[in-house]
């Protein structure tokens, strides 16, 4: 049975790395209350380290010495795990060190990838700690998948790695506004999207896109809750092939293929580490024909997801897996009425939005898109955090990363 195999052949060192001040300011609470003692009666190892300070886990893992560590776990909300990724993609040898599998255990007040991994795995809608409680059994099992990053050029800085979202107007005017009510946990966007609907308002600019090939995303159809693709391609299980079953689940079926060193392009490639993107244009140059130009140019907001929920209790992209190489674009035109953008969030709690035929919802699934704001301020979020505002693009690399799923 594939579940008892990849039970008994868990990873030996982790580094479960907690942030005391994510979410309600629990997540240690929670840790000694529910994880230890699971991590410890499953036979997971592991090594806690307890950030204290913003970047902290960024340094960390940016000189760690990976060959140290089978897993890096984050028990904190998605700003940690963004953090991670991103530190992981600073280091010169990023392309190794970007196979390390990554966990996640929801302890912030956004835990969206943990309720993607949580839904991924044919589970229904749960409530906060018993979301906790699943993904710690998950994590247990200790599945690997591979996981879809997302690059995002913007006008300046670096790039940068997204593993969740991006979103410009509505979702990241509530994102943001809803830092001040982290006390109510998960419910801050509920609260935070009925505070900004009393002021809605449209936001001008240009958006482009780079559909999806139909091939893309040939196993995303139908049912809301596919497995998603494990690395050694099988979901169910994972039985050793080789020879060395006790790291079979975290290294040999994930770190054995594709182990060459990406050369840097310099025109394409402004950042240290990751790979080139191939499908951008610098940001201020004309996009290729191919690219499909909304006509549009006023909208309520821009959401690109590529896992499969916005929020604890926002299932926003239903038939997104960790590793279809697939951002799944939305954008709601203006002249939605407060009303009907209202359903439209009620409906996102089960995934239904697309079933509501909302005539201002549109959804395309896309590998890569450029956004130009028309106004001179305002809020752009990747992964739920801030990033420089203006123009900005974006590319999928399918399977970047490795997530694990159970
Ligand atoms: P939440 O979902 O509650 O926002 P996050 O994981 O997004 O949880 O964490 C929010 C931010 O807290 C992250 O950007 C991280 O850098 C920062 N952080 C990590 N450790 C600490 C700490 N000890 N004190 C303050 N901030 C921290
Ligand atoms: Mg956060």
């Amino acid at each position: 049975n594939g579940v008892l195999m990849s039970t008994l052949s868990r990873p030996s060192r982790m580094m479960l790395l907690v942030n005391p001040q994510s979410g309600q300011g629990q997540a240690l609470t929670l840790y000694n209350n529910h994880i230890q003692r699971m991590l410890n009666e499953a036979g997971v190892t592991h090594t806690l380290v307890i950030t204290e300070r913003q970047n902290h886990a960024r340094e960390l893992v940016k000189e760690a010495d990976l060959s140290q560590w089978d897993a890096l776990v984050i028990m904190s909300g998605d700003g940690l795990l963004f953090e991670v990724i991103n530190g992981l993609l600073e280091r010169p040898d990023w392309a190794e060190a970007v196979r390390t599998p990554l966990g996640i255990l929801p302890g912030g007040s956004g835990n969206a990838l943990a309720a993607s991994v949580h839904h991924y795995s044919g589970a229904s809608l749960v409530s906060t700690e018993e979301l906790l409680v699943s993904c710690g059994f998950l994590l247990c099992q200790g599945l690997v998948a591979h996981m879809d990053l997302v690059s995002i050029q913007l006008s300046s800085g670096p790039r940068l790695f997204s593993f969740l979202s991006m979103a410009w107007g509505f979702v990241a005017d509530v994102d943001i506004e809803s830092e001040k009510y982290r006390h109510v946990g998960a419910a801050r966007f509920t609260v935070g999207t009925l505070v900004r609907l009393a002021s809605l308002r449209v936001y001008k600019g240009k958006l482009a896109y780079l559909p999806a090939s139909e091939d893309d995303h040939s196993e995303d159809e139908g049912s809301g809750n596919n497995m998603a693709r494990h690395c050694n391609g099988q979901a169910s299980s994972v039985a050793p092939s080789g020879d060395s079953p006790r790291q079979n689940t975290f290294h040999n079926s994930c770190h054995s293929n594709n182990s060459h060193k990406v050369r840097r392009t310099e025109s394409t490639c402004k950042a240290l580490g990751g790979p080139p993107d191939s499908l951008l244009p610098p940001l201020d140059q004309p996009l290729p024909s191919d690219w499909v130009v909304v006509t549009e140019e006023d909208f309520v907001l821009m959401l690109a997801m590529y896992q499969s929920h916005l929020a604890e209790d926002l299932l926003a992209a239903p038939h997104a897996t960790s590793d279809d190489g697939v951002i799944h674009l939305f954008y709601v035109r203006a002249g939605i009425s407060r009303a009907a953008l209202l359903k439209l969030f009620l409906a996102m709690e089960k995934g239904a939005h697309l079933a509501t035929n909302c005539q201002h919802l549109v959804h395309a699934k896309v590998r890569a898109l450029r956004l130009e704001p028309h106004s001179p301020k305002g809020i752009i979020t990747v992964d739920g955090e801030v990033v420089d505002y203006g123009p900005v693009q974006a590319e999928v690399h399918r399977g970047l990363a490795r997530l694990i799923t159970g």
